[in-house]
């Protein structure tokens, strides 16, 4: 059974819940009860991979003397 994290905006708290997959937007705060509660992203599931990687393609300058089909994929350098 997975440990969620949940935040309660009533009470302003955090807490974690052992919950099963079925339950796991169901989910009530622990100290005032209440609904008003959402599940918190785990910070591995938040993170993006690779996107450094996107943005340094973009900012290499076009190939001095090619043939134009941007990185020798024609096989004529
Ligand atoms: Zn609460």
């Amino acid at each position: 059974m997975p440990l969620y994290e949940y935040y309660c905006s009533d009470c302003k708290s955090k807490f974690e819940l052992l919950v099963s997959h079925q339950h796991a937007d169901d989910a009530v705060c622990m100290k005032c009860q209440s609904e008003n509660v959402r599940r918190l992203l785990s910070v591995f599931a938040a993170q993006r991979s690779g996107s450094n990687d996107d943005t340094s393609y973009g900012d290499l300058p076009p190939a001095i003397g090619g043939c134009g089909c941007g990185g020798g994929s024609c096989g004529c350098h």
